[in-house]
């Protein structure tokens, strides 16, 4: 069996792992967002793809879903110690070496694609990583602050101000011209299914959807989604300050209206969600939580059993 993901960072790794727990023989190809890629310190961070890689690779920390186990601080002192800016985003010792390799790989002309299975070869993640795309973009965030109206870097806004500030628009630099990287249209065509994880649907699975080409490629495939809202909460998070941004409800209705059909064939939400409709689309109510790795196995088997019944039943008009 074949099955392509979308997949942000926290969320959509955790899901993964349900997901190869639940297919253990499957051929899981994953299509990362790089929207939130950012530039520090003269190195390439590509934090969505490396949270995957170490998540599914066993280098992950556990406890807080991103960046590596046992992870020290001393380069990050030694930099805010000469004044270096910015001192908010929190690169560990460990990390800092897959960003070293990324960036001089990259200037030495590898596309990101490339760079990413070379790091994947050290972290075995049983999937076949891809970034959505090749060609650089970025989601930036406009905001009114003391300064003005301006626009800051997603990570900026969400990390730095933790999404405090309302996101007046939230924009993927560089979407129109990027083409999807070599491998992502190949995997979605040979794929029997496609499951999308509870990442966020503005800034990881929204941007993906963005890159030209991949969104027609899902449509004609059987699509199934896991809400990342259960009865009006993002759960963990602030999904709710993205979806507020794009004019949406923090709901899983708002959620399922904005992947609509023909994009989603199957939607599966929380009980209290079970009232969730829309013409053309199957949706079940499931346990969402992915609170243990048996809840999140359950859930990703339960999400690939819709995709798998519904890939049998002809697709929308
Ligand atoms: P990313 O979008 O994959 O980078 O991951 P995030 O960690 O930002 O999570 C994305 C969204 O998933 C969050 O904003 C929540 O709305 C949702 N979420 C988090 N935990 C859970 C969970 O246990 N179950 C479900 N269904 N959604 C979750
Ligand atoms: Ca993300």
């Amino acid at each position: 069996m074949r099955i392509v993901s979308l997949a942000g960072g926290v969320g959509g790794a955790r899901f993964l792992r349900g997901l190869q727990a639940a297919a253990p023989d499957a051929e899981i190809t994953v299509i990362g967002n790089t929207g939130d890629d950012i530039t520090l310190f003269g190195l390439r961070v590509c934090p969505d793809l490396d949270t995957v890689m170490y998540t599914l690779g066993g280098g992950i920390n556990e406890d807080q879903g991103w960046g590596r186990a046992a992870e020290t601080f001393t380069v990050k002192e030694e930099l805010a110690a000469y004044g270096m800016e910015p001192q908010w985003f929190g690169l560990g010792d460990r990390d800092f070496a897959t960003h070293i390799i990324r960036s001089q790989m990259l200037a030495a002309g590898y596309p990101l694609s490339q760079v990413t299975e070379a790091l994947c070869a050290r972290w075995n993640p049983g999937v076949r990583l891809l970034p959505m795309s090749d060609d650089r973009t970025e989601t930036h965030v406009v905001i009114t602050d003391d300064t003005g109206r301006h626009a800051v870097h997603f990570q900026e806004w969400w990390v730095r101000l933790r999404a405090s500030v309302p996101a007046e628009e939230i924009v993927l630099v560089g979407a129109a011209d990027a083409k999807p990287a070599p491998g992502v249209l190949d995997a979605i065509e040979a794929a029997d299914v496609v499951i999308l994880p509870p990442s966020n649907p503005v800034v990881s699975i929204g941007t993906i959807l963005q890159i030209p080409g991949i969104r027609p490629a899902l449509e004609r495939k059987p699509v199934v989604g896991v809400s990342p809202i259960i009865n009006g909460s993002p759960v963990r998070g602030m999904a709710d300050a993205c979806l507020t941004a794009i004019g949406r409800e923090t709901t899983a209705q708002s959620v399922l209206d904005l992947y609509g059909a023909p994009l989603l064939n199957g939607w599966l939400v929380a009980e209290e969600d079970a009232t969730t409709t829309h013409p053309g689309i199957t949706v079940e109510p499931h346990p969402l939580l992915m609170t243990t790795p048996e809840t999140t196995r359950t859930l990703a088997h339960a999400a690939l059993t819709l995709a798998l019944n519904l890939a049998n039943k002809p697709t929308h008009p």
